[in-house]
């Protein structure tokens, strides 16, 4: 490394004075470090991924993943519409920490090859890699998300998984646009929102006009959203005659001729920088049915039931490295004479955080169990996972902005600046309560379910069933749900649903977390006992027990920078 003037000469920071009181870098660290998360993982079956996610764990938390993460978001994809010559390319263009980050999420599973895993626990495996790997940047983790997410909604027309699937499970990040089946590893991505309905995607206007042979479409018309746009395939909702069909669009057809895929342009994005979204046209675009014509919306939901899951994770995740950090910075930093974390009003802070990244974590590593059981043939888990992914979306997601933006405070003025990464992670959290159904409509989904599968229920009350008895406020929240249920209607759908959320959240940690936590959560988030923002745990609660589960050797007593 070369030396600055300032070092040459022995400054260490400034001329005018010396540097203190600033956190040390947080890297190396061990993203895997986490209590919950591998207490998690044990619980729900993917024990034997535990020496492979703390291997993940140590290389996201390294200083070379976190400088990848930092430079694929500064350098921002850029949308290559021609040649010199004024051909068509359609091609974006990506700063090579991106591909060394797709390079390693897809080789080490967090794409979709726990669908060739027979292994029990795979589907949770991948998850708790993606909560751990999801510490380095969140843009990245849409095409493998889509990738993972594709398979079963493909398997709807055996013919093209039969051709296609086997490359999409793959290991390799194969980036160079060629025909799908002539590469190593393949990427999928969705086309559903149009310009004039995203939700309501029964608006579609792109039409699709079947050609002589069978099963082969013709597209024409636009997407509003589709991310990554150097995808090898997508999935594509569009009207056929028998009504609104899935189809899967290649961007280069069998006889290796580019298929038609115009990308208008890249969207300018809050957050989520290093990920493009594009808009694309369709003309005369190939297209080859997914599924029966007509069943479009039931095909393209067996993708969103898994996004969606990925989407819970994701803001786990946020939560998880924004605590991370922000404990870091409260061992390190001092103000009026003792370090932050010594401070009761910040331990209250980072308390109340922990709590909720927890709840977090623990949610999403049941609802990877209930997917894991339900793929292999469990109906019960099956159940459970249709209506408790739906509450989880809904509500985790929910939970990220303002978690981040009070992780990020703990910072104080460094949080602000764009070095520390706080407000990547800030910007990113509001975009996964927006895709894969916004709040309203997760709510809605969630009240769909109850009322046309009343299996989910059942499910749902069977699970907190397993922890009646232990905590009479939990009681009492799932006496004020059954209620709750008999009385939902949309307009209070968002208070049944964070009602199922924080009670499915509580009876987790009742069982599974230590007595100090599930207490406090259930103190605050069923009893009442608790403000509007964080820090606002009762003076009863174990504030040092919660802190030291969430950051072991970030306590009292480690030792001070
Ligand atoms: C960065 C980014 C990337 C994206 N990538 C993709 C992609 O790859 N592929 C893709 O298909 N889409 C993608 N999307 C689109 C995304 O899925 C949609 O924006 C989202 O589903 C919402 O649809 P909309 O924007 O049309 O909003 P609308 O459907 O118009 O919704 C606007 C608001 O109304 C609420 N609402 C809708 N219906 C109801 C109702 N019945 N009652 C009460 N409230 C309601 C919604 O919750 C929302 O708050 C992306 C979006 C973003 C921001």
């Amino acid at each position: 490394m070369v030396s600055t003037p300032d070092e040459q000469q022995g400054y260490r920071g400034s001329a005018t004075h010396e540097v203190t009181n600033q956190a040390p870098p947080l890297a190396p660290y061990d993203a895997s470090d986490d209590t919950a998360l591998l207490e998690g993982l044990r619980r729900e079956g993917a024990g034997w991924a535990e020496e492979d996610l703390r291997r993940l764990g140590r290389q996201a938390g390294s200083a070379q993943v976190r400088e990848w993460a930092d430079l694929a978001n500064r350098h921002e994809p850029e949308l290559r519409t021609h040649d010199r010559y004024g051909n068509r390319v359609d091609e974006v263009d990506f700063h090579p920490s991106w591909h060394h980050l797709m390079r390693t999420a897809i080789a080490e599973g967090l794409a979709a090859s726990p669908w060739a895993d027979g292994r029990p626990g795979a589907h949770v495996a991948r998850t708790a890699g993606g909560l751990v790997w999801g510490h380095t940047e969140a843009g990245h983790g849409c095409p493998t998300s889509m990738t993972y997410a594709a398979v079963p909604a493909l398997r709807t027309q055996p013919e093209l998984a039969k051709l296609y699937e086997p490359l999409l499970t793959s290991r390799e990040y194969d980036p160079v646009l060629r025909e799908p089946t002539e590469k190593r590893g393949l990427l999928a991505g969705m086309g559903m929102t149009e310009k004039q309905g995203g939700s309501d995607v029964r608006t579609n206007t792109t039409t699709a006009t079947p050609t002589a042979e069978p099963g082969v479409y013709t597209l024409r018309g636009h997407k509003w959203f589709t991310s990554a746009p150097m995808c090898d395939v997508f999935l594509v909702l569009a009207q056929a005659p028998g009504g609104l069909s899935c189809f899967l669009v290649p961007r280069v057809l069998p006889d290796g001729t580019r298929n038609t895929f115009r990308i208008q342009r890249l969207k300018d994005k809050l957050g989520n920088r290093s990920n493009a979204s594009s808009e694309p046209e369709f003309d005369g675009t190939v297209a080859w049915l997914v599924g029966p014509e007509g069943q479009g919306v039931k095909t393209i939901i067996e993708m969103v039931n898994c996004t969606r899951l990925d989407c819970v994770m994701m803001s786990a995740a946020l939560m998880r490295t924004s605590l991370v950090e922000a404990g870091h910075h409260a061992r390190h930093r001092s103000a009026f004479g003792a370090r932050l974390v010594d401070q009761p009003l910040m331990r209250n802070v980072l308390a109340d955080l922990a709590l909720e990244s927890e709840a977090a974590t623990t949610l999403t590593l049941r609802l990877a169990g209930a997917a894991d059981r339900a793929i292999r043939g469990d109906e019960g888990e099956a159940a459970f996972r249709r209506i408790a992914t739906a509450v989880g979306k809904y509500w985790v997601t929910k939970r990220g902005p303002a978690f981040t933006a009070e992780a990020l405070e703990c910072l104080g003025g460094n949080g602000y600046v764009e070095d520390s990464g706080m407000p990547r992670h800030y910007r990113e959290a509001p975009l996964l309560s927006i895709w894969e159904g916004s709040g309203n409509v997760n709510a809605l989904d969630v009240l769909r379910a109850l009322s046309r599968e009343p299996g989910t229920a059942e499910a749902l009350f069977g699970e907190l069933a397993l922890a009646r008895g232990a905590d009479a406020r939990l009681d009492g929240a799932v006496t004020r749900l059954k209620t709750g249920l008999s009385e939902a209607s949309q307009t209070t759908a968002r208070r049944l649903v964070e009602q199922m959320a924080l009670t499915l959240q509580a009876s987790l940690l009742v069982r599974h977390a230590p007595a100090p936590v599930a207490d406090a959560f259930c103190a605050t988030r069923l009893g009442g006992d608790w403000g509007h923002a964080f820090g606002t745990l009762p003076r009863t609660a174990g504030l040092d027990t919660i802190v030291e589960r969430a950051l072991p050797g970030e306590g009292p007593g480690a030792g001070a920078g």
